[in-house]
């Protein structure tokens, strides 16, 4: 059987001719599955002259018939809700029912962005005095891009598309080369909802992609989320052309455990965040920081839940977690187990060489559980994005709280404890983006915003929500006064409000 060519899709047709391809693989089994297609400079000047054309009609189009588009959209997601969770299952390799869960994040959002006619409603100033008013309007940018990482391939496209969408801007999707195939579902649907052709683009690849589409002249803001290195690069690179830019990176996110906490659920809370989508989450916990004498007693707790977790193939409806995205992500992280080992870190539970039962040739690490873990490993600083969890031993809150603000990253965190003082000053002295108390993963709904401090987001603006909104969106204050109203000859003075 031929292997199916995952292609473009420009001004609403798919298109699979490449001079270039990527592999794609299912994860679980440890083969190429399906090939894709990878842009040159001409491909992306294709996409974005189409989504140049389609833009003066889409953006004039009342914001409500925009939304009505989006509803349908919100329809047809519900409706292959399942068919798009397989598909990340597949090329991704998370357990289905996380699948559905991503998916399910990312259709909050589409819900969101259905309310931007009221969302778009902007404040007005009655007579500022000599018959003059003054308000403001949010108008669309124009030609918006969006660069994805592979952990997320539905939910973070659909943190980007939907508000670029709703208010009126056109959008080019570039997702991650690992997992491609959701987007072309999306595609189809925006379509079957009634999309018109041009408005949402897909350009797959590499590299070469982002940098055509970053230095396309036509290209007004780009939305980036993956890793920091890339992520800074994008921010400096589009900032320098004269882009608007959020780029969101990487992450490495510490759970305090406080002496007073219910260790049975601190001890779920880890497990679930850390092992969960085989830590390949930019809000997956890695550092777990025991406080006081905590340390031995939340091992004890979570040695008999590691030993029950079931790793495997994602499709098993019994697992827990499955494989890691390819063969050289998983060699990644098993070199940074070994580097945990080498620099003195206690190795408590060992996941290099895992098979997993039924799927011997995917690409599993089992859980790992490092002890002792001290600030100048390197299994401390630097992001692994894999299933290893490290606990760090402080003596105190304010040394857990000062340890964290350390770090270079500061995308989540979490606090476990039972007091609210300790829950109060934790909220407001950590130097994070994404905060949780007695919640592991605080990943914010659609109408708040998402997003981290320090170096795991560069630019302004958070993603989705109001935040959203305004990010694809220009600010343009409007005064007006009628002839009736002017008095005669030309005024020197400052204006000021009368
Ligand atoms: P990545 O940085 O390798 O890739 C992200 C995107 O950038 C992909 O579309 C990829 O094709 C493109 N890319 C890769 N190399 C490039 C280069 N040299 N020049 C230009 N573009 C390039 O990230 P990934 O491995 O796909 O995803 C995992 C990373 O994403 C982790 O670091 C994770 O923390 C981060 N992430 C962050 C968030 C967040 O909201 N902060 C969310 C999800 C994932």
């Amino acid at each position: 059987m031929a292997i199916p060519v995952v292609g473009h899709y420009i001004n609403g047709a798919v298109d699979i001719e490449s001079e270039r391809f990527g592999d794609v693989f299912n994860p679980a089994e440890g083969v190429v599955q399906a090939r894709v297609v990878q842009a040159t400079a001409k491909t992306v000047d294709e996409a974005v002259a189409a989504a140049k054309a389609a833009f003066p009609a889409w953006s004039e189009m009342s914001a409500l018939r925009r939304s009505r588009i989006l509803f349908r959209f919100k329809e047809l997601l519900d409706k292959h809700h399942k068919e798009l969770a397989a598909v990340i299952t597949s090329e991704h390799g998370k357990v289905l029912s996380d699948a559905m869960g991503e998916v399910t994040r990312g259709i909050e959002v589409v819900e969101f962005a259905c309310g931007a006619p009221h969302l778009s409603k902007t404040a007005y100033t009655d007579n500022i005095g000599g018959g003059i008013d003054n308000w403001n309007v949010r108008q669309a940018l124009g030609v918006c891009v969006g660069i994805t990482p592979f952990n997320f391939p539905v939910m973070v496209p659909l943190w980007m598309i939907p508000m670029a969408l709703a208010t009126g801007n056109t959008f080019i999707l570039k997702p991650s080369e690992r997992d491609p195939s959701a987007s072309l579902i999306m595609a189809s649907l925006l379509k079957q909802a009634g999309l018109p052709d041009g408005v949402f683009n897909v350009v797959q690849g590499d590299k070469v992609a982002v940098d055509a589409l970053l230095q396309h002249p036509d290209v007004e803001a780009v939305s980036f989320v993956g890793s920091t290195p890339i992520a800074e690069y994008i921010y400096q690179e589009g900032t320098r052309l004269g882009k608007r830019v959020q780029a969101l990176g990487g992450a490495k996110n510490h759970m305090i455990v406080m002496p007073d906490a219910d260790l049975d659920q601190a001890a779920d809370a880890l497990i679930g965040a850390g092992y969960g989508s085989a830590g390949e989450r930019c809000m997956a916990i890695s550092v777990a920081v025991a406080v006081g004498d905590v340390a031995d007693k939340l091992i004890e707790k979570l040695l008999p839940r590691i030993d029950a977790l079931r790793v495997r193939n994602g499709v098993n409806s019994e697992a827990d977690m499955g494989p890691l995205v390819t063969a050289q992500h998983k060699a990644k992280v098993e070199s940074y187990i070994n580097l945990g080992v080498e620099q003195g870190a206690s190795l408590l539970v060992d996941g290099r060489n895992f098979k997993a039962p039924g799927a011997e040739n995917g690409f599993f690490v089992g859980a790992t559980l490092f002890d002792h873990v001290q600030p100048d490993m390197t299994i401390y600083k630097e992001e692994i994005f894999g299933p290893v969890l490290g606990i760090v031993r402080v003596a105190d809150f304010a040394s857990a709280v000062e340890l964290i603000n350390a770090h270079e990253f500061g995308n989540g965190v979490s606090c476990f404890t039972s007091d609210g003082g300790i829950a109060r000053a934790f909220a407001r002295n950590i130097q994070v983006g994404m905060v949780g108390i007695n919640v592991p993963i605080p990943v914010p709904m659609a109408w708040h915003s998402f997003g981290g401090w320090k170096r795991s987001l560069f630019g302004d603006h958070h993603a989705y929500g109001e935040e959203g909104l305004r990010f694809y969106t220009r600010y343009k204050s409007i005064m007006q006064r009628w002839p009736d109203s002017i008095t005669k000859g030309a005024e020197f003075s400052m204006p000021t409000a009368k």
